[in-house]
């Protein structure tokens, strides 16, 4: 035993950790803070600049939407707090889907507060049967673990959350557990507008290396996601809530806003659909390089 070695062995791992395949999304997290804001109605952005989170005031509780990067849990407190919420009054955590980066708040607020956390079943089993689907492993913080939710997401659910209702659907693609959901935002001045979730787009796990490992050997998840999209491209959404920032320039917005006071750019029944569609013929190309194919 020696205390040098173990310190040196402690560096090298960070240095192996930062320069693993997702490592540098998990450092310097703070570089990633957006500060926190109305995006409509009772719907608050409290995520980072990379990934989404929002917090919705029900009237009779908050509903956290995306629980954030792990190792950002801090960073995502000081948000909810900063847009005027105290974190004990989260009631529920709806999950867009099961991977690292959207997971991270989970134990702690749920540990902390007794909240009631969602997720798409196929997504629960997941974390049952290939947890190492969920990248969790790849996130430095060796405390951080997976958990079994509480509520269990199936496709056409309607939940009540305080006085919102959701319509949920499954999007299989992505991860199979991967929702998309909709429900009514309210603003006393502006009006009810339709909000509308998509949890996934990412083609990471649709590759034909990644299908390959995990079994899928006709590679039937990239159907199912162009079926996914198809599925719900339809619905009405006035406001686009993106699970990254990259799918709808959130921080870009976010600007315009602090420009022109009195203008929403969040607010455009065209751009879910318009993003949808541009989705599918990226996911086309992505299919033909052969790369990927
Ligand atoms: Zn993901």
């Amino acid at each position: 035993m020696s205390n040098q070695k173990d310190y040196r062995e402690y560096l090298e791992r960070q240095e192996e950790l930062k320069s693993a395949n997702m490592g540098h999304y998990f450092y310097d997290q703070y570089k990633r803070f957006v500060e926190p804001f109305k995006l409509y109605g009772n719907v608050y952005y409290v995520g980072d600049s990379w990934v989404c989170a929002y917090i919705i005031d029900t009237g009779e509780g908050l509903l956290l939407l995306d629980a954030g990067n792990c190792g950002a849990a801090e960073m995502m407190i000081h948000s909810i707090w900063s847009a005027g919420f105290n974190p004990a009054d989260i009631k529920w955590i709806v999950l867009s889907h099961g991977h690292v980066d959207h997971i991270g708040a989970v134990n702690f607020l749920r540990n902390m507060f007794g909240c009631k956390v969602y997720l798409g079943e196929p997504d629960a089993r997941m974390f049952e049967e290939m947890p190492e689907l969920s990248y969790i492993q790849q996130s430095p913080d060796i405390m951080q673990s997976l958990f079994a939710p509480d509520v269990l997401i199936n496709d056409g659910d309607v939940i009540k959350f305080g006085n919102i209702e959701i319509s949920f659907y499954l999007v299989p693609g992505h991860t199979l557990g991967t929702i998309a959901c909709f429900f009514d935002i309210c603003d006393e001045e502006q009006g009810t507008k339709r909000a509308g979730y998509f949890g996934g787009f990412g083609f990471n796990t649709l590759t034909k290396e990644y299908l390959t490992e995990i079994g899928d050997a006709l590679f039937s998840h990239r159907e199912l996601f162009l079926n996914s999209l198809k599925k719900v491209r339809d619905q009405k959404v006035e406001v686009f809530l993106a699970n990254h920032t990259i799918n709808n320039q959130t921080v870009e917005k976010r600007e315009l806003m602090k420009k022109a006071p009195g203008y929403n750019p969040f607010v455009n029944s065209q751009s879910w659909a318009e993003y949808l569609d541009v989705k599918r013929d990226a996911f086309i190309e992505f299919m033909n390089d052969p790369g990927n194919s």
